[in-house]
């Protein structure tokens, strides 16, 4: 592909990312409460303002109205402005690592890696709402690739292998250990990256899990055992890095 359309698709998931962004930021306070989500904050949620075009612009408006409604002075979340700026950040990534299409592709898979560690990392939950367009997005992909056997074996092979993982777990250590929306999530990884990229997804995962665990533990904080640990956040992490970089030994 010519370096021109290259510059369009990177050009086009940087300036689109703030918007989504935006809208992360909404899913990630709305989903949990279910709340219902539409495109926009359409209203304050402090005073009930309807909030102007004005109010909505990414990354400007925070600026501009210096993190606070304008009617209320309510704050407004500071995630909304850290999200605005790390969606197109993940674009960036995406698209220096993969100039042209795919590089696009991997900000749509970042963006929704993004949303599902927030929720794991806040309310340890991976929603199958989230999960199930994950592994669709990523088996539609690898099918307009001619992937889609090796990707879809990935995702099969992904989530038999964790749910008898997770179930192995239960047995050994009489609790639930690893949440049933991991192996969804491993799915996705599996559909995105496929079936040879899963064992470097999973060690990815363990190796900075673990690093978490003992860095939380340096610092006097109590960790491990009975305490749950956002799996999910490390397995983005796994994905979005064999996803950019290929899998560890086969790259
Ligand atoms: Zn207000």
């Amino acid at each position: 592909m010519a370096p021109q359309a290259d510059l369009i698709w990177l050009i086009a998931a940087i300036l689109l990312g703030p918007f989504v962004g935006s809208f992360l930021g909404l899913l990630s306070l709305r989903l949990p409460q279910d709340l219902p989500v539409v495109w926009s904050r359409s209203a304050c949620p402090a005073c009930g303002r309807t909030l102007a075009p004005l109010d909505l612009v990414p990354i400007l408006s925070h600026l501009w109205l210096r993190g606070q409604c304008r009617s209320c002075g309510a704050t407004i979340p500071r995630r909304y402005l850290a999200l605005e700026l790390a969606c197109p950040a993940l674009a960036l990534w995406a698209g220096l690592v993969h100039p042209s299409a795919a590089g696009f592709l991997g900000a749509v898979l970042a963006w929704q890696l993004l949303l599902l560690a927030l929720l794991d990392a806040e309310h340890f939950w991976l929603p199958r709402l989230l999960t199930v367009p994950l592994i669709v997005s990523g088996l539609a992909v690898a099918a307009a690739q001619g992937l889609l056997v090796e990707h879809a074996l990935g995702a099969a092979l992904g989530f038999a292998g964790f749910s008898l993982l997770a179930l192995a777990y239960r047995r050994l250590r009489g609790h639930e250990g690893l949440g049933g929306g991991d192996a969804y999530l491993v799915a996705g990884g599996g559909a995105w990256c496929g079936a040879l990229a899963l064992p470097s997804i999973l060690l990815i995962a363990a190796v900075s899990g673990l690093t978490f665990v003992l860095i939380q533990r340096w610092r006097g904080k109590p960790v491990g055992g009975a305490l749950p640990l956002p799996f999910g956040v490390f397995l983005a992490a796994g994905i979005w890095v064999t996803w950019l970089y290929g899998p560890l030994g086969l790259s």
